[in-house]
């Protein structure tokens, strides 16, 4: 898809946007400014969404304030449409206006008391290498310190080494992180997911340790880790990947395909998870990647699953808190 939510950058990036209503509420500002949304909920862990599946309703500037409103504590910057038209479009990169967007998304995050914490660097990574580097300079612009960029789903340990290699010298002159990915295929025969790089224990742990670099961390998509087809579980990785686990990317699904769903809402035991986090003194964000979810929702309507999936991100947190059973 195809979006130009930028048609005007603004001149200065410290520039207030304009700001319409959405859903019929009214500014979208007055509401969240309560001074801390953990303290408020009893628990220290973050929360936080991607902002991709918000951005296709409202564009990325009102998907920034919708997060914020919705009562998450940070927004996952979601660049799949880089390299397309729109904000982050080849001749936009060549002029430098990706970093532009990147810090006007950052203060819009900020006036509305919340703050980017990780990215997700645009994919297949083998077709995307020149968007990589502009990927991670955007992550920092924008204030997030990990941006998660997918390993090869057909590489090997040491083939996908080579590329987290070449790009971590930038990442650390960003102050960026780099973050890898359990990743799953598909086989069109059995109808279910298949091993792909970083998709079991032992492939994950052989990722990281082919690059032994502490700038490269684990994001564990919880709902890959759980489909049948690929050989483990969630809390397996977790129990795997100890430290080393900083991002997640949390949803849910029948444990069989890739639904990316609001969490309680599918197959996925959520508790043993959290208990397994819990273990690991995992101490990131508790971010949603429940992009399907928002799909059934118009532009109007789109705040009422915004704030059940704050609503879901917070029980996370709160379970993990020890808050809930
Ligand atoms: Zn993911």
């Amino acid at each position: 898809m195809n979006r130009v939510y930028y048609p005007k950058l603004p001149d200065t990036t410290h520039e207030k946007p304009e700001r319409s209503a959405i859903g019929g509420d009214t500014h979208i500002s007055a509401a969240i400014k309560s001074p801390d949304f953990s303290e408020s909920r009893g628990h220290s862990m973050k929360t936080s969404t991607e902002i991709g599946s918000i951005a296709q309703h409202i564009g990325e500037e009102r998907a920034v304030e919708a997060t914020a409103k919705a009562g998450f504590d940070a927004w996952d910057f979601s660049m799949f449409t880089m390299g397309s038209d729109g904000w982050a479009a080849p001749g936009m990169i060549a002029a430098g206006r990706h970093l532009v967007t990147a810090r006007h998304l950052r203060q819009i995050g900020l006036d509305n008391g919340i703050l980017c914490n990780q990215s997700h660097a645009p994919f297949p990574s083998p077709k995307m290498l020149d968007y990589l580097k502009p990927a991670i300079e955007c992550t920092a612009e924008a204030g997030g310190k990990i941006c998660i960029i997918h390993p090869d789903n057909d590489g090997t340990p040491e083939q996908n080494a080579e590329m987290y290699a070449r790009l971590l010298p930038f990442a650390k002159s960003c102050g960026v992180k780099i973050a890898t990915e359990n990743m799953f295929n598909w086989d069109s025969e059995t109808d279910e997911a298949l091993f792909a790089a970083c998709a079991t224990p032992e492939s994950f742990s052989a990722h990281l340790d082919a690059v032994k670099d502490a700038d490269l961390v684990a994001c564990l998509d919880i709902g890959h880790a759980e489909m049948r087809g690929v050989g483990t579980s969630a809390v397996a990785m977790i129990h795997t990947l100890g430290e080393r686990l900083q991002a997640l990317h949390i949803h849910d699904n029948d444990r069989r395909y890739d639904l990316h769903q609001i969490p309680f809402s599918q197959s996925i035991d959520f508790a043993p998870i959290v208990k397994a986090l819990q273990e690991i003194h995992y101490a990131g964000y508790f971010t949603l990647e429940a992009n399907s979810f928002l799909r059934q929702y118009t532009e109007d309507t789109l705040m009422t699953g915004l704030r059940q999936m704050s609503e879901a991100a917070s029980k996370l947190a709160a379970m993990f808190a020890g808050a809930l059973d």
